[in-house]
């Protein structure tokens, strides 16, 4: 048996932190039934950040189905500032409160890999950009990963286990296995052009056997339709990353292939883009599938319809507002709108999410959560 915990494991609460299993027997042995507001928040973001991209809401809406609570809160990939309430959440909190440590998982990993997706999309703008990057997590969570990455402004993703919940196919082309197994580069970019399906993109890996140059002429002068070669140069052999894209730029444009692309992959963050201008295309591995994680806390806000708090934290449940034109954001207490810096009218960006118990909002498609994710970071600064 994997070391996994199943979906029952985790609705039925078998993931929870101890500390919460002392804190129901003492509430219900004392009969403390006291209704409260708690609220998820991120008191501060990875590396200073300025923005997150909230995602991993529709798990945890199914894991609190059926609770008798009311939840309000931003929507799946919605762009939230420090201090902002993701998650308000009503009811009798010994009823729920140990689905805390679940509930915060499925948040704060989720959302830490959109973040930092939307970064890097929004680093590399027009070009394409891929998650490569599940092969060194937990397979279990590879299908959550790519899905993150994806509706974050990723372009595409490898894992086909995320085909099903994004409604995308994943993407990819050769490893250099095949190249070896083959023995030589032009015998493996031929034979891929003969067997795979022309649909696929014929994107070579050039630099197996010898300099990038030499094995994308190879491709180019051996594959009819060649899309691209791609670079994951091994890091021994990186000496001036940015002088190897442009030599075999030079060599492909003055022999005519000004249409192949460069593909480049290996070690890709934030900083890499700056010195790698020529490429065309970026595969990202563990920066967006190990990204850090957005550390939502989850805190009591309001005890029996009163603010009341722990030191730190601001007390009172929230109004989220923001400004449709310029992007920024304010909380407020009792106001639901409000005239921005920009002259544009604030309002509140949370919907009602559960009532109840039952989810009240439709799940939408990857393609549009990520549309919108695109549009949101167009307005605010990296
Ligand atoms: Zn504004």
């Amino acid at each position: 048996m994997f070391f996994t915990a199943s979906e029952e494991d985790i609705k039925s609460g078998k993931t929870t932190d101890f500390y919460f299993i002392n804190t129901k027997k003492i509430l219900e042995k004392k009969n403390i039934n006291k209704n409260v507001v708690v609220e998820v928040t991120a008191s501060s973001l990875p590396d200073n950040y300025r923005w997150g991209i909230l995602s991993g809401l529709y798990e945890a809406l199914l894991l609190l189905e059926g609770y008798n609570i009311d939840v309000s809160g931003l929507n799946e990939g919605s762009l939230f500032y420090p201090q902002e309430p993701v998650l308000t959440i009503e009811g009798n909190y010994k009823e729920f409160c140990d689905i805390e440590t679940a509930l915060l998982g499925f948040l704060c990993q989720s959302s830490g890999i959109s973040t930092k997706s939307a970064r890097l999309k929004k680093i590399v703008g027009d070009k394409q950009i891929l998650s490569f990057g599940v092969r060194r997590m937990h397979p279990s969570i590879a299908p959550m990963i790519d899905r993150a990455a994806y509706i974050g402004g990723l372009d595409g993703f490898s894992c086909i286990g995320a085909e099903k919940i994004t409604g995308k196919k994943a993407s990819g082309t050769m490893p250099h296995s095949l190249m070896l197994m083959i023995g030589n580069s032009k015998e493996a970019f031929v034979s891929f052009d003969e067997i795979i399906d022309k649909q696929i993109p014929r994107i070579m890996l050039a630099d197996t056997f010898c300099d990038e140059k030499i094995e994308a002429l190879i491709a180019a002068e051996n594959v009819k339709n060649l899309s691209g070669v791609r670079l994951d140069t091994p890091g021994s052999r990186r000496g001036n990353m940015s002088k190897i894209i442009q030599e075999v730029r030079w060599e492909l444009d003055i022999r005519g292939y000004k249409d192949v692309k460069i593909f480049l992959s290996g070690g890709l963050d934030e900083d890499s883009f700056k010195s790698i201008k020529d490429a065309d295309a970026f595969g990202v591995g563990t920066s967006v599938s190990n990204a850090k994680t957005i550390d939502f806390a989850l805190d009591i806000v309001e005890v029996d319809g009163k603010p009341f708090t722990k030191r730190g934290k601001l007390s009172g449940k929230k109004t989220v507002l923001r400004c449709p034109k310029c992007g920024s954001g304010k909380i407020t207490y009792g106001k639901t709108n409000e005239k921005c810096a920009c002259g544009e009218k604030m309002k509140s960006i949370q919907i009602n999410l559960m009532k109840k118990g039952k989810i009240l909002v439709d799940f939408e498609d990857a393609s549009n959560i990520r549309s919108n994710v695109l549009n949101q970071i167009s307005k605010v600064e990296l």
